[in-house]
Parts: structure tokens; sequence; C-alpha cells
């Protein structure tokens, strides 16, 4: 056990920084150092920025969007393309999308993917909330925006089945119900890579060049 430098609150402040993604122990005492060192500029307000999205931030009702409102900024956006619909696994990835403005769609958060070793089935990923969003009949195509890697493409196969066996069901009730034209992200998306360590020319040439899925 390393010997403590510094008072009890300092400890736990760093030991909370260390947790951070991209920060050790090292890091974290440096990032410490500096925020107490800049109080009034930087201590200060970022607790009370902190204290503030305590209070405000929640998850979206309709897409799993992390926002200050629900429905999300995203979701009650009118100038979106109401039948153009990206499924991404995180928030994280939604967010990359949005900061390279590849699409002007709206989005679905999986909240993961699908991964029997790790015990995530279908009940723990949003699919539900998807299929009642595609049952409505407003929405024209389904992007499938989630990762090359295993767990990725077997999520997307899962959704693609539910929504064909939605679509039959649907159009044994009402022969005029179309079902959703569903395609996913070209290659340019590295395998087990995340949409967010994308460049913005990639994510558009990958939005650009998506193809028919299922
Ligand atoms: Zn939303």
């Amino acid at each position: 056990m390393a010997k403590s430098m510094a008072g009890p609150e300092i400890e736990a402040l760093i030991k909370l920084l260390s947790r951070l993604p991209g920060l050790g122990p090292r890091s974290a005492r440096r990032v410490a150092l500096h925020l107490i060192k800049n109080k009034e500029q930087l201590l200060v307000p970022l607790s009370a920025a902190m204290a503030e999205a305590v209070e405000k931030v929640q998850v979206c009702e309709t897409c799993g969007n992390i926002d200050s409102a629900s429905p999300c900024t995203i979701c009650t956006d009118t100038r979106r393309d109401p039948s153009l619909l990206v499924v991404v696994e995180d928030v994280s990835d939604l967010w990359a999308l949005e900061r390279a403005s590849v699409i002007n769609a709206g989005y679905h958060v999986l909240g993961g993917t699908l991964s029997p070793l790790d015990g995530v089935g279908p009940d723990d990923l949003n699919i539900a909330g998807l299929l009642a969003r595609t049952a409505k009949g407003e929405i024209r195509e389904i992007i499938l925006g989630v990762n090359a890697t295993v767990e990725g493409q077997t999520t997307a196969h899962y959704i693609t089945d539910q929504l064909q066996a939605q679509a039959k069901a649907m159009q044994a009730a009402d022969p005029s119900f179309e079902p959703v034209t569903i395609s996913q992200l070209a290659h340019g998306v590295p395998i087990g890579g995340e949409l967010d360590y994308l460049d913005e020319g990639t994510l558009l040439q990958a939005i650009r060049s998506r193809k028919a899925f299922g």
C-alpha cells in the first residue's frame, strides 16, 4: 500500500478521477492537482456542471439517447426525416454520427449487443422498443449502425429476423403494410471498431454506401 500524500478529501477525488476512461492513478493525480490549483476557473464550475447533470440528465424513453429531456432533442426535432432510423449499440455511436452530421435521421440505441457468453440476451437490449417504433408504419428504412464484430453482426441478424417476422404479422392483418428496408453501414468500419473512433469522412462514406441487409 502506498502512503497517502494528501488528506482524505483529495485522495477521494484522485480515486474517483482514476476511474474515468483514459485516466490511470498517475494522470488522475495530475488532473486533481490541476483542478485544485484552478479552483475558481475549473473546480467550482465543474462541480456545478456535474450537480446539474446529476439532476437533469435522463435516458430518452423513445430512442435511448442521453439528454436533459425525454423525449430527447433529436426525437422532437421535426426537421429530421421521420422515415429513416439509424440503430446503434451505444449513445457514443449516436453522438459520433451527430457530431459528423452525416445523416438527418432518427436514432435507436440498443444499449449493447447480443452476447450469450456474457449473458446478454434480446431482453437486455432495447429491441422491443425498436419494434414498437416500426409497428407504427412511419419508418421506411432501418440503417443498422452496429459494429462489425461477431456480436454486432449476430445482433444485426437477430433484429432483421424480428423486423421481418413483424412485417409478416402486420401484412396478415393489413395487406397494405409495407415492410421496412433494412441496410447496414458499408465497409470502412473496422472490425471490432467503434463508430466513436471514426473520422467524419469515413462515417459519411459508411452511410452513403450502405448496403441492403438480410
Ligand atoms: Zn430520443
